[in-house]
């Protein structure tokens, strides 16, 4: 780890937090949203080398999509449990990992509804991580909790604009002033390049997770996420052959398809057959969406 430089390059980005926003000290404990990808890395290098966030105050919590660890990895990468033991115990964080989940993991949950998530009902970012969230800040009890999750405006166009309306508000999820227990979302690497996201790791010394080396997708998502590419979706069509199958399978057991075009259904088979050019890519409707927003 070159500390001089993360700590140079992390003080710079770290710029005025929002008026309405309550001091950093004023919180009992800090949460970072910790999928293992690049920009959660980004955003607990900027809270503890840029803002100086006490560690004893942090607790990194990772949503794990199948269900709880005893489950095995099928919308989840398979190195990404031992990854986060990984960044929890590197000499740049130290830092506590809690892993939370549904008792349902995304996959029986997906069984349970007959149909995916989609970008219009996304019930896989709000049951597997939102609800998961907020039932394990309210079992804290009373208490000023911080979440901190890495949304980028460079992502896209959508993401652009939301966060151009607001990068902090109240966890309405889990905030409870009657209890004493009030929850506060903040946004803290909104305003970050991926050139820079990449330089806070390669300052911190931190290996990126495989998904990014191995699999060649842009981003640390579920490995069958409805967001993907084409492209990205061939590649670990390719990877993970027989999950694959599986879900190619569901498609016709439930008589519902993962992805739509111009609002008609998709089959997965037919989707990656379109990963040839990136023009092909570019007609579905969602593709600039990224899981989001919960
Ligand atoms: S990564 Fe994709 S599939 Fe997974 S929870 Fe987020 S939106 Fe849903």
């Amino acid at each position: 780890m070159n500390k001089e430089k993360l700590v140079e390059l992390a003080e710079r980005l770290a710029i005025p937090l929002p008026k309405e926003m309550p001091s950093l000290e004023s919180y009992d404990e800090i949460h970072f949203n910790f999928s293992g990808g690049k920009d959660s890395i980004a955003l607990a290098l900027l809270m503890i080398y840029g803002y100086k966030v006490s560690k004893h105050k942090v607790k990194l919590c990772h949503f794990r999509v199948d269900g709880n660890d005893e489950q095995p990895a099928y919308f989840d990468y398979p190195e990404t449990d031992e990854y986060l033991r990984y960044c929890a115990d590197h000499e740049a964080f130290n830092l506590p990992l809690v892993v939370i989940s549904s008792p349902k993991g995304l996959k029986e949950r997906i069984e349970d509804r007959g149909k995916f998530p989609s970008a219009q009902t996304q019930f896989c970012t709000s049951y597997q991580k939102r609800d998961v969230y907020a039932k394990w800040v309210r079992s804290l009890g009373p208490g000023n909790y911080l979440c901190l999750s890495g949304e980028r405006s460079e992502e896209s166009s959508r993401r652009s604009k939301n966060l151009a309306k607001a990068t902090f508000r109240v966890y309405s999820a889990a905030n409870a002033p009657t209890k004493n227990r009030f929850v506060d979302w903040y946004r803290p690497i909104h305003h970050l390049t991926v050139n820079e996201v990449w330089k806070l790791m390669e300052y911190a010394g931190i290996e990126p997770h495989p998904c990014y080396t191995e699999y060649n997708v842009s981003r640390c998502s579920c490995k069958f996420c409805i967001f993907l590419s084409p492209n990205e979706m061939k590649a670990n069509a390719e990877k993970f052959p027989e999950q694959f199958k599986d879900l190619v399978e569901m498609e016709k057991r439930l008589g519902h398809t993962m992805k739509f075009e111009k609002g008609k259904p998709i089959t997965l088979e037919e989707y990656i057959a379109r990963a040839s050019t990136n023009e092909n890519q570019l007609t579905f409707d969602f593709f600039e969406k990224p899981c989001v927003d919960w």
